[in-house]
C-alpha cells in the first residue's frame, strides 16, 4: 500500500536510502501541514575517520526537514538518521543523504525552488512565504556558495552596450554599471561602481587582444565612459544611445514649454495639458480626427492643437520645428540632415535647445554614428526596467553583493549546481 517509489518520485526527494513510513495531516498554527516521516538507513563501507571497516549501527538522529509546499500544504519531512559506531576508532557518524546538507533542516530542493522563484519578479520576502522558509533563509541561499557566476575573461563580443542603474547604498554614488553583447543581448556583467578608475581597473583584467575584439560601443552622454573606451578599446566605435540623446531635445523642448507656460496665464492650461503633444513625431500627430477639446471647447484635430500652441509664440515654434527636424534626421538615419543641423547655428531657437544643441555637437562623430550603425541601448533599458521592479518590489537592497546575485538570477546568467 505505501509505495516508497511514488512518494520520493511525487516530493523529488529520490535518495534509494530513505523508507518513507507515513504521511500525516497536522494543523500548525492554523496551516494544514503534510507531515511526512521517514527512516535513512546508509551505511558505509568504512569508516570516514580511520578507514575502519568494523561498523555497528548506534541508534538514531531525530532530524526535522522543510520541503517545498505539497498542494499549498506546507511539508516536513520526519527524518529518522541511522547513527553508526566504527569499532576501529570509536567514533560516531550519521547516515548521509544526498536531499539536504549536513546540520542543515532546508531540503535542497526548497533552495532549488528559491532560486527558480528568484528568477520571476517577486520579492524575497513573497519567495520566503512560498515555501514556508524565513526571508533570512531565502536570503542566504542567494548568496550562497551553492550558486556562481564567471566572466569569461578571455572573450569579449564584437558590440558592447554601456549603462548604469541606479544601485544600493554600499554601491560608490549608488551608481552600478551593467554591460552587455549588443547582439546576444546577454548581460556579460554587473559592476559595484561606474567611475572611470574602477572601471579601468576591471577592463583591464581582458587582455588588450579581448579589448581589441571590441568594435562597436554604445553608451549615453557620459564621459567617463568615453575616456574608458578611449583607453580600453582601442579600435572601438562610440555609438551614443539613441533614446538619450532624443531624450536631451525633448527635455530642451519641453523646458522651453514650461517657461512660457509659467509667464502666461491665459495659455498655461493648454500648454500644461497638451505637452505630450509637442513631444510627439509631427507626422504622427493626428489631423484626421476631430473632437471637442478640453480647454478649447471646439470642434478640432490633434494636429490644430499643436499648430494653434506654436503660433503663440515664435521661440517655442522655432524650438519645436528644429526637435521635430532633428527626430525627423534621426528616425530616417539621414546622416547629412543630422551633421547639418549639429553644425549650423540656430539663433531663434530657444537657450534650452541651444545648450543642447552645442552638448550635441561636441559629440557629434559618436551621434553621428548613432545613424551610420544600428545598434542601440533599447535592450539595456529593458533590463533595467526588470532591475527597477524587482527593487521596488524588494523595497530596495542593502548589500551590493545580494542585489546583483538577484539580478544575475534573474536573467538566468547564474549557473546552480545540480541538487537531489
Ligand atoms: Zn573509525
Amino acid at each position: 500500500m505505501f509505495n516508497n517509489n511514488y512518494i520520493s518520485n511525487l516530493l523529488n526527494l529520490k535518495d534509494p536510502n530513505i523508507n518513507f513510513t507515513e504521511i500525516k495531516e497536522e494543523n500548525r498554527k492554523g496551516i494544514g501541514t503534510k507531515v511526512i516521516t521517514g527512516i535513512l538507513v546508509n551505511k558505509p563501507d568504512i569508516c570516514p575517520h580511520c578507514g575502519g571497516v568494523h561498523i555497528n549501527i548506534h541508534g538514531y538522529k531525530m532530524t526535522r526537514i522543510k520541503l517545498p509546499k505539497v498542494s499549498e500544504y506546507n511539508a516536513i519531512l520526519d527524518l529518522k538518521k541511522q547513527r553508526y559506531k566504527c569499532m576501529g576508532c570509536g567514533k560516531t557518524f550519521t547516515a548521509k543523504t544526498s536531499i539536504v546538507e549536513e546540520n542543515c533542516c532546508i531540503s535542497n530542493n526548497t533552495k532549488h525552488a528559491a532560486i527558480i522563484h528568484a528568477t520571476e519578479k517577486i520579492s524575497e520576502k513573497d519567495i520566503a512565504k512560498r515555501l514556508n522558509i524565513s526571508h533570512n533563509t531565502v536570503n542566504r541561499i542567494i548568496n550562497s556558495h551553492n550558486i556562481s557566476y564567471h566572466v569569461n575573461f578571455n572573450y569579449l563580443p564584437k558590440a558592447l552596450c554601456f549603462d548604469e542603474f541606479k544601485s544600493t547604498k554600499d554601491a560608490d554614488g549608488a551608481m552600478s554599471f551593467i554591460y552587455c553583447d549588443a547582439v546576444t543581448h546577454n548581460i556579460i556583467d554587473i559592476i559595484e561602481n561606474r567611475q572611470l578608475g574602477f572601471l579601468k581597473q576591471y577592463f583591464y583584467r581582458f587582455s588588450l587582444k579581448v579589448r581589441k575584439n571590441v568594435k562597436y560601443i554604445v553608451m549615453d552622454m557620459y564621459s567617463p565612459y568615453i575616456s574608458l573606451v578611449k583607453e580600453c578599446f582601442p579600435k572601438a566605435k562610440i555609438i551614443m544611445d539613441k533614446f538619450h540623446v532624443i531624450n536631451n531635445f525633448a527635455r530642451a523642448l519641453n523646458k522651453t514649454r514650461i517657461r512660457l507656460m509659467n509667464s502666461n496665464k491665459k495659455l498655461y492650461n493648454k500648454l500644461k495639458n497638451y505637452y505630450k503633444l509637442l513631444l510627439k513625431d509631427r507626422r504622427k500627430v493626428d489631423s484626421m480626427h476631430y473632437a471637442k477639446r478640453k480647454c478649447f471647447n471646439k470642434w478640432m484635430s490633434l494636429r490644430d492643437i499643436v499648430d494653434y500652441l506654436l503660433a503663440q509664440d515664435e521661440e517655442l515654434k522655432n524650438t519645436y520645428e528644429l526637435y521635430q527636424s532633428l527626430l525627423f534626421a534621426i528616425k530616417t538615419k539621414n546622416e547629412d540632415l543630422l551633421n547639418n543641423i549639429l553644425m549650423s547655428e540656430h539663433k531663434n531657437v530657444s537657450d534650452y535647445m541651444k545648450t543642447a544643441i552645442r552638448t550635441a555637437e561636441k559629440y557629434s562623430e559618436y551621434i553621428i554614428n548613432m545613424v551610420k550603425y544600428s545598434y542601440n541601448n533599447g535592450v539595456i533599458e529593458g533590463i533595467n526596467n526588470k532591475i527597477k521592479v524587482i527593487k521596488r518590489i524588494a523595497f530596495g537592497y542593502r548589500s551590493f553583493y545580494h542585489f546583483r546575485n538577484r539580478i544575475l538570477i534573474m536573467f538566468n546568467l547564474i549557473h546552480i549546481e545540480k541538487v537531489a
